[in-house]
This record gives C-alpha cells, sequence and structure tokens, in this order.
C-alpha cells in the first residue's frame, strides 16, 4: 500500500498507540480530587506542556478540544462572542477550511461585517491586501497557515504582526492545522493570539484537538458547562485520546526539521519525474508545503483517478476530503479552470514518503493516462 493522504489523516504512531492503551488505565476523572483523579489530571498536564512546547507556548495556554473544527469554531464564535457588541468586522482569508470560514458565513449572517481575502491573479494572498482590510471596527482575523487543498502557505506571521502593531486590540487567529509539526512555528514568530491545532494529522487518534490562547486574549467559551479547562472548555477531558495526543507530539517535535527537509526532497524528485509525464502537471506557488502536491491530470476526472489509483493501492485525495467530491471552491479561488477543478488530485506526502513509492505512483499515473477514458 502506497498511502498519499496524509493530509486527510496520518496513520498513528507506536507511541501514541502505547499511551493511549496505558491512558486506559488510568481511569479517574481529572476533576476529582483523590490519588485517582490526579493520575489522569498528570496525564492531562503532561500531554499539554507536550504540546506547549512544540509551539513554545506557556503550558496553561494550552485548552484541549475535540477537534481542529472545534478549535475554529471556538476561537471564532468565541471572540465575536466577547467582542461582538463593541465591534463587527471579521477578516477572513477566502481559502480557509470550511470549519473556519462557516463560522465566519454564519456571523455575517447574524450581522457581522466579513471581509474574505481572494488569492490574487498569480494565487497568493499578499500580507499587505490582509493588514489593509483591517480597519478600527475590526475584531478578529483569521487566517490559515498552510491550504489543506494546495499547499500554499500564506504570509501570517508577515500579516499579523503588521496588523498587530497597527491594531494591537484586534484578535488574530491561525489554523495552523496542515503546519503543525511539518512547518516550523512558534507561537511568537506567527504573532498569533489563537492557534488551532489537530491530533489526527500528526500520528494522534482521531477526536482530539487543541487550541492556543494567548493569556489576556477576550474570548468567551464555546461549550460551557462543568468549567473543566479552566472554564473555556466543559466537559470532562478525553485522557486517553488527550495522553495519546501528548506521545505524537513528543515523537514528531524533535524532528521536524530533518522530516521537512526528507519531504522537501522527496517533493522535488516527485516533480522532477512528473515533468517528463506527457498531460499531468503539478501547480505551483511562491511558496508552498512540500507536504501537499495539487496535481491535474488533464481530461482524467479526478474521482475516476482516485479510485484507478485506489486499485493500485495507492491512496490519494481528490481536492480534500472534506469536500466529498464536490468542486472545491477554495480551488476555483486559487483560478483552478472549470477543467482543471474536475480533474485535479491532492497527493499528500510525509517523511516517510519513498522515491520508490513515488516510481510506483508515476508509474500508475502513466498507465491510467494512457487507459482512463476522456472526460468528454
Ligand atoms: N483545518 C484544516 C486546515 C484542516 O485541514 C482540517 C482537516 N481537514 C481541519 C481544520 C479540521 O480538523 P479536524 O478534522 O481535527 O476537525
Amino acid at each position: 500500500m502506497i498511502y498519499l493522504d496524509h493530509t486527510a489523516t496520518a496513520p498513528v504512531c507506536d507511541e501514541a498507540k502505547k499511551a493511549l492503551i496505558a491512558a486506559l488505565d488510568i481511569f479517574g476523572n481529572p476533576s476529582s480530587l483523590h490519588r485517582l483523579g490526579i493520575d489522569a489530571q498528570l496525564l492531562v498536564s503532561k500531554a499539554r506542556q507536550s504540546i506547549a512546547n512544540a509551539i513554545k507556548a506557556d503550558e496553561d495556554s494550552i485548552y484541549f478540544t475535540s477537534c481542529a473544527t472545534e478549535s475554529n469554531n471556538t476561537a471564532i464564535f468565541g471572540v465575536a462572542s466577547a467582542l461582538g457588541k463593541r465591534k463587527k468586522r471579521i477578516v477572513i482569508s477566502g481559502i480557509e477550511h470550511p470549519s473556519a470560514l462557516e463560522c465566519a458565513l454564519r456571523l455575517e449572517a447574524e450581522g457581522f461585517e466579513v471581509v474574505k481575502i481572494l488569492p490574487d491573479e498569480n494565487g497568493e494572498i499578499s500580507a499587505k491586501t490582509v493588514f489593509d482590510a483591517v480597519d478600527e471596527k475590526t475584531l478578529l482575523v483569521s487566517m490559515m497557515l498552510v491550504n489543506n487543498e494546495t499547499g500554499y502557505i500564506l504570509p501570517v506571521s508577515k500579516a499579523f504582526s503588521m496588523i498587530k502593531k497597527r491594531y494591537p486590540d484586534v484578535v488574530t487567529h491561525c489554523d495552523a492545522v496542515q503546519g503543525f509539526l511539518k512547518i516550523p512555528f512558534t507561537v511568537k514568530n506567527l504573532c498569533a493570539d489563537l492557534i488551532s491545532v489537530s491530533g489526527h494529522k500528526v500520528m494522534a487518534p482521531k477526536g482530539v484537538g487543541a487550541l492556543y490562547i494567548k493569556k489576556g486574549t477576550r474570548i468567551n467559551p464555546f461549550i460551557v458547562g462543568g468549567g473543566q479547562e479552566k472554564n473555556m472548555r466543559s466537559g470532562t477531558e478525553n485522557v486517553t485520546l488527550i495522553s495519546a495526543f501528548g506521545a505524537a507530539v513528543d515523537f514528531l517535535a524533535p524532528a521536524v526539521k530533518e522530516r521537512l527537509q526528507k519531504t522537501e526532497e522527496t517533493k522535488a524528485y516527485l516533480l522532477q519525474k512528473l515533468e517528463n509525464v506527457n498531460g499531468a502537471y503539478a501547480h505551483s506557488f511562491s511558496e508552498s508545503s512540500p507536504y501537499i502536491v495539487s496535481i491535474t491530470a488533464e481530461n482524467i476526472k479526478s474521482e475516476t483517478l482516485l479510485h484507478y489509483l485506489e486499485s493500485k493501492e495507492i491512496y490519494v485525495s481528490s481536492g480534500s476530503a472534506c469536500s466529498k467530491g464536490k468542486k472545491s471552491s477554495v480551488l476555483a479561488a486559487f483560478h483552478y479552470t472549470d477543467r482543471e477543478l474536475d480533474s485535479t488530485i491532492r497527493v499528500s506526502l510525509c517523511a516517510d514518503t519513498t522515491k520508490e513509492d513515488i516510481d510506483t505512483f508515476i508509474a500508475e499515473l502513466e498507465n491510467a493516462i494512457s487507459s482512463l477514458c476522456k472526460i468528454r
């Protein structure tokens, strides 16, 4: 099997599996005051420390959630709830994951003014364009670090630092799901008040995420109840998944640069091989993550190609896994033509993807091009 869909989800690493199984026996409720509760609380704290260390944050600014979708909802609705009485403008990139964009659209329907920043004719978003959209009435700017469909890296650090200098009260949120433990960043250099990350993209199981909240940020909780996570996210902590998340982060964090370099080499190899394939090409951006490659195979519907490759035990994605076969409005925003929207796949690598994997993928892509029927 050749798995080239790491952006959709990653396999669970052994370290996370071990931590998960061990945590099942630490069954106390982290809120209980007795020893069993404290043991569970210690596991949660250990994982919190791991995630904090990975982005150079204070431990007490990391809040566990059930996934990055919840982190994004908490960030956007939480800030709107805290500041929405006085300020009404939200600036957001138009290529966000639906878990961020849909929140903004719901707020727009409720009377907020939402300014969507779309890529320019080169498929890029400049920091200045984002900065220029912000004004005194802006409460929140939300911008992802790495686009999950194309791999394009947005100028988050530059835009947020410009914004913070001029408008220190504007809250900055970054959905860093596809950058976390892949593209090195710290809370300081990102200049973000809020950062969303997800466990299952970094070799932890599904169902756990985190939100970094800089101390002093004006935000209300999204889920209320028993007051866990310092009142920011009620609900008994998912100790097992949180523990597995921490273990996966401990496994990946020391090797981020090395894994990035390996993946850059693999991507360069893939692009070089692709140049010799008639009828297929990769989309390129000035700044992009080596972990994601957007490839158009002319005249083959992406789903047809996906299933052809699947029959050869090669797993890729058409657009993003979340869009489930619908034409991607994100790729359209990147100015993909109608035909490209129909015939683009996302190949997403990891540091363990080998040149042999790429050779097999390229060979099967060529077979697909020569054997599959035309779109029209
Ligand atoms: N943001 C981005 C950029 C993503 O790629 C994803 C997952 N596809 C999410 C948010 C949502 O993450 P989760 O699956 O943890 O809810």
